[in-house]
């Protein structure tokens, strides 16, 4: 029956000896809970995940040999004991009713060690490890590796193999001549340098036979110098169509391409008119992927017939039930990824364990449970921003009885700032997420209410999730006209000159910077041709490797923005997006300079010096000063509770360091063993 709501969406897909039930594939992330190795915690998280109705998953990639792992250790089907370690990964999927695919990746020259190989000794900018040329023998080796991963993948259970063909690693790596200085069988001309892939596709399907879903990602726009032009793209897939793989999956850019591909300021589905291209080329399924975050744009996306299968990856770590929820017309409620990557994608490069800013229960599954509560109590949550949010939701999912104080008129806290910057349009999501949860939840909710002792020693819980106050950073001259806080410019619209100083270059400075930067009420995310011009994007049908010359958009002010550390401004941002933010202040020609320090406001701008010695001093002309100096926690309410039974959370428990990630997360835990 055709769906109501998505009906290209809920089509099943045959791919003969299997039917998928839709068109949702959960992409490869990689979480380490492999290298944990915690094969429980495993097997939980994308069972849970299965049971949310997803067609196919594919699990993180899993190096077919030592030399290919991402770092050294990475995991792999290396032995008997991988063997029946990912076993149990595969029967807890299927018992749930899922299907799941392992990806085989081989890194080649980005993979961090010394062992390193790679079509030509060229090192990548994103590793400090130069790679071995392979010879003929090592070339053999690989093909052997990859097609013995794929058979012992078969024997683990799964149901398919995705092979890694793109994002740079070695398949993508043998494909162009960036990195590919071959003057043998394997490099020079096109036929040759498609020669590794194509075995690789052809070593694995006759390792796994016929019954067996062989996924090759393709890299259908580098992103990258010298990348690949469509004809090659074209011919590649058409080729791995006929080397014997049963669907293609899109890959877009290079690790090393220095162009967003997932960050929140992307556009969402920026990428599908590419896959859309491919349509006409094979006959063989192809999923799309990138920025498809909500069953909406999965479904546009589909009924534009820019695929027959779409790829969603980090929406899985933010809600397990993404399919079952949308199936139900419960879109609502399902958790959005805001591609923030501050819990996945961030860990993964610090080797920490990924989880999700929305949903803290991600990878964490086993420990982190929102039982029913054995006793009901009164729970009085003070506070509605991330924290207090998520506190008052796992509090009221275990059935506690919970009245949720904030003192605006609208829930959210600093989100509300958050969903002002242009490219964080996805935060508008998150706060309309939560407002219809509070609301499902039966959470009692008193807005524009501020809660004091009286209100709240009736209470059995009290939570303080009070937030944060912006610090005071005693510039001489601060209380002067020209001075305002990032509150005042992102609450309050007040007016800001055309020459701006902003004194702080953490995540708020820079959100400043960037909610300044350009027009009122502009976002180049909203405008996917201007945001592909700034970012210097075409189409590899355009131009090799789809990539043409930046031709960003300079700043609407002149900005110079500011901190007292001597280091690199921005340093400290987040570690997959810090790159982002600093490039598009750069590329609009905004200031930034370290090391300074703050001598005095006065009428005609800001006084500063450089270095510790205080040196070549100089006086700032700009008509507005905005203090995005940090912020201290915010609990002048905790005096009045004594003897009360408080907990206090979130940026009124520590304010340095903190964000949405932390403060959810700490709500939840709380409210979980409440
Ligand atoms: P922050 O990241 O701690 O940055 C505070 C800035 O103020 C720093 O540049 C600091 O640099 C400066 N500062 C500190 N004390 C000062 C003083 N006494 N006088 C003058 N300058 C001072 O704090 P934030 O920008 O308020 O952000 C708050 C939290 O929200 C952060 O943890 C941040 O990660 C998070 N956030 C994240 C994002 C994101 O994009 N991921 C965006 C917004 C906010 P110096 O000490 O060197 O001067
Ligand atoms: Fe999405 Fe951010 Fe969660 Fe990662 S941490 S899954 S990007 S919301």
């Amino acid at each position: 029956m055709t769906h109501p709501l998505y009906p290209h969406l809920f089509r099943p897909l045959d791919l003969s000896h299997v039917v998928l039930p839709n068109r949702v594939l959960m992409g490869s992330m990689h979480t380490n809970l492999e290298e944990v190795g915690d094969w429980n915690r495993i097997a939980t998280y994308f069972e849970e995940r299965a049971r949310g109705g997803v067609a196919l998953m594919v699990t993180g990639g899993m190096a077919p040999n030592r030399e290919g792992g991402v770092f050294p250790g990475a995991a792999g089907l290396f032995n008997d004991q991988d063997i029946a370690n990912h076993r149990l990964v595969t029967e807890r999927v299927h018992d749930a009713g899922g299907r799941i695919a392992m990806q085989i990746l081989h890194a080649g020259r980005y993979a961090y060690g010394k062992d390193c190989v790679a079509p030509s000794a060229v090192k990548s900018p994103i590793s400090p490890f130069a790679p071995t040329a392979l010879d003929e023998a090592g070339i053999a080796k690989q093909i052997a590796d990859f097609a013995t991963a794929a058979a012992r993948a078969r024997d683990a259970g799964y149901d398919g193999i995705e092979v890694m063909g793109s994002e740079g690693y070695l398949i993508n790596q043998f494909l162009v001549t960036h990195v590919n200085k071959r003057e043998d069988d394997w490099g020079g001309s096109y036929e040759n340098r498609m020669r590794f892939a194509l075995e690789v596709v052809r070593a694995c399907r006759a390792a796994v036979g016929e019954d067996f879903i062989l996924i090759f990602r393709l890299s259908m726009i580098d992103l990258i110098p010298n990348g690949s032009t469509w004809e090659e793209v074209v011919a590649l897939a058409k080729a791995v169509e006929g080397a014997g793989a049963s669907m293609i999956n899109t890959g877009i850019g290079w690790h090393e391409a220095r162009v967003p591909t997932i960050a929140t300021s992307v556009p969402r589905a920026a990428f599908a008119d590419v896959t859309r291209r491919m349509m006409a080329e094979v006959s063989i399924p192809l999923i799309t992927s990138n920025r498809i975050n909500t069953p909406e744009v999965a479904e546009d996306v589909l009924a534009r017939g820019c695929a027959d299968m779409v790829s969603m990856a980090r929406p899985f770590l933010a809600d397990a039930d993404f399919v079952a929820k949308a199936k139900a017309g419960r879109a609502a409620e399902i958790a959005p990824c805001i591609a923030c990557n501050q819990a996945c994608l961030d860990h993964t490069f610090q080797m920490k364990v990924s989880t999700c800013l929305v949903n803290p229960r991600a990878c964490h599954e086993t420990e982190l449970l929102y039982t029913p509560a054995p006793q009901v109590r009164r729970v009085a949550v003070v506070g509605a921003g991330p924290a207090g949010l998520s506190a008052a939701l796992v509090a009221a999912e275990r059935g506690h009885a919970v009245t949720l104080f904030e003192q605006a008129e609208r829930i959210g806290g600093q989100l509300n700032m958050a969903r002002r910057i242009p490219g964080k349009e996805e935060f508008h999501g998150l706060v309309a997420y939560y407002e219809a949860a509070v609301a499902r939840a039966g959470i009692d909710l008193r807005l524009g209410t501020r809660a004091g002792r009286a209100a709240l020693e009736t209470y059995d819980e009290i939570i303080l999730a009070t937030g944060v106050l912006p610090r005071d950073p005693g510039i001489p001259g601060q209380d002067g006209a020209n001075v305002l806080s990032y509150i005042d410019v992102l609450r309050d619209d007040a007016p800001v000159g055309q020459r701006v100083a902003i004194i702080g270059a953490g995540g708020i400075g820079f959100d400043v910077a960037e909610f300044l930067a350009q027009p009122p009420g502009q976002s180049v995310t909203e405008a996917p041709a201007e945001w592909a011009r700034e970012w210097g994007v075409s189409r590899p049908w355009k131009t090799r490797g789809g990539l043409a010359r930046p031709e960003p958009a300079p700043a609407t002010r002149q900005i110079t923005l500011l901190q007292r550390k001597a280091e690199r401004p921005g340093k400290g941002l987040g570690k997959t997006t810090g790159w982002i933010h600093r490039a598009a202040l750069r590329a609009a020609g905004v200031r930034m300079i370290g090391g300074v320090t703050y001598e005095k406001v006065t009428p005609e701008g800001l006084r500063i010096s450089h270095g510790p010695a205080r040196e070549a001093p100089e006086v700032l002309a700009v008509d507005t000063i905005v203090i995005c100096a940090g912020q201290e926690p915010s609990r002048a309410l905790l005096g009045e509770l004594d003897g009360l039974n408080v907990h206090v959370i979130g940026g009124a428990d520590v304010a340095a360091e903190l964000d949405a990630k932390r403060a959810i997360a700490q709500g939840a835990r709380l409210s979980a063993a409440l």
